[in-house]
Order: structure tokens, then C-alpha cells, then sequence
């Protein structure tokens, strides 16, 4: 059977990475998100099994040795991870999996599957960046600054991706329809194009 394939997604908190995520799957493609574990603490609004599996940092520790995440980082003094069961039951079974994971993370997934798709998306600018950072209120001066630094490495590592995108103000429905237009073309890859004319190898 065709296997689905990896989409990942990064880009700097405030990136505008969720919505565009969100805006993608409510196109009701062939997508399953996958939730990622973490050891931070809930967001108002956030919901444990739905936005996050929220757990302690010796549970997620334990999952490391247990190779229970397909792949995990320590970001912003938080470990995050894909657990094995939101990505591999998915794929094996033909359905197309979306990452939001930073690029530690990004990395690993390159590593051990060469056909994921890895996307980066971007603010227009960094006083853009800092602008929705600081909107949002949800976070302390300290954590701010930390995801500003951290914005900055991020940023830089986009040649290692496949794509980017800029997630323009205002535009966002531009973005989505580019993220569309690359999932499409993937069906397109021979890997996935079980229909090739088999009279072709009988000539
Ligand atoms: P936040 O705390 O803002 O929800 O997430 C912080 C960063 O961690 C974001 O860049 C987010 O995409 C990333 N992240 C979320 N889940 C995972 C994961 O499972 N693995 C990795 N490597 N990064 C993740």
C-alpha cells in the first residue's frame, strides 16, 4: 500500500505557523495533525489530548529511553516530541501526517525518512515577529526574549528545508494556497504514482 507522507512545519513562534496549519486541514485533506507531547505548562485555552499531551518532565523522560517519540527537543527550557503512535500507524496506513515542530526536531525527521517534506514559514520581518510575539501576552518578558534569540537561529537554518514561505500580513490566505499547491504536488512524485501504464513494460 502507498505510504503517506511527513509534512513538516516550522517557523518561529509567531510565525503564524497554527493558523495556517489550521486553515490547511479544515480544506479536509488527507491529513492527520500529529499531537505532540510536551512538559510545558497549558496555555488559557489549550486542552490536554487536543492542543498538547501535557505531561511531566519524568514521564517525557522516560519516553526518550523508551524510544516512545519519533523525535524530541529541548526548546525554551521545555522538552517537546512527535510520539511514535501520532506519526508511523498514520503513514503506514497511507495517511499524509502534518508536523508543527521546531528545527531541532525537523532535522531528526530529515534524518530518518529522506522523503518528508519539510516546510519553513516566516513573518515578513523580525520587528513583525516581535510585534506578534509580544501581542499575544501570553508570555513573560524572560520567555519572550528567550523565542526572540531563538527566532534568530531558527530563521537562519531555512536552507536546510525544502520550502519557504512568508507569511505575509494580511495575506494569509496566500500562504495557505502554497502550502496546498506543495502537498498537491507530492501525489505527484513517482514514489507515490502507483498508476504508472503498465503496458509500458510490455512493449
Ligand atoms: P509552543 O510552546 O509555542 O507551543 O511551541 C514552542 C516550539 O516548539 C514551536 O516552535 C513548536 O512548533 C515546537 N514544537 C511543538 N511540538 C513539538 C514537537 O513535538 N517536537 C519539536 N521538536 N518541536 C515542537
Amino acid at each position: 500500500m502507498k505510504k503517506g507522507t511527513v509534512f513538516v512545519l516550522s517557523g518561529p513562534a509567531g510565525s503564524g505557523k497554527s493558523t495556517v496549519r489550521e486553515r490547511l486541514m479544515s480544506k479536509g485533506l488527507n491529513f492527520h495533525y500529529s499531537i505532540s507531547d510536551t512538559t510545558r505548562k497549558p496555555r488559557a485555552g489549550e486542552r490536554d489530548g487536543v492542543d498538547y499531551g501535557f505531561v511531566t518532565r519524568e514521564k517525557f523522560e522516560e519516553g526518550i529511553k523508551n524510544g516512545a517519540y519519533y523525535e524530541h527537543a529541548y526548546y525554551a527550557g521545555e522538552y517537546y516530541g512527535t510520539p511514535v503512535s501520532q506519526l508511523l500507524p498514520y503513514i503506514e496506513s497511507g495517511v499524509n501526517v502534518i508536523l508543527e515542530i521546531e528545527v531541532d526536531g525537523a532535522m531528526q525527521v530529515r534524518e530518518k525518512d529522506r522523503d518528508a517534506v519539510l516546510v519553513m514559514l516566516l513573518p515578513p520581518s523580525y520587528s513583525e515577529l516581535e510585534a506578534r510575539l509580544r501581542g499575544r501576552g501570553t508570555e513573560s518578558e524572560d520567555k519572550i526574549q528567550k523565542r526572540l534569540s531563538r527566532a534568530r537561529d531558527e530563521v537562519l537554518l531555512y536552507p536546510k528545508y525544502d520550502y519557504f514561505l512568508l507569511n505575509e500580513s494580511g495575506r494569509i490566505d496566500e500562504c495557505v494556497r502554497q502550502l496546498e499547491v506543495i502537498a498537491e504536488a507530492q501525489t505527484y512524485r513517482t514514489k507515490n504514482t502507483p498508476d504508472f501504464p503498465e503496458e509500458f513494460f510490455k512493449i
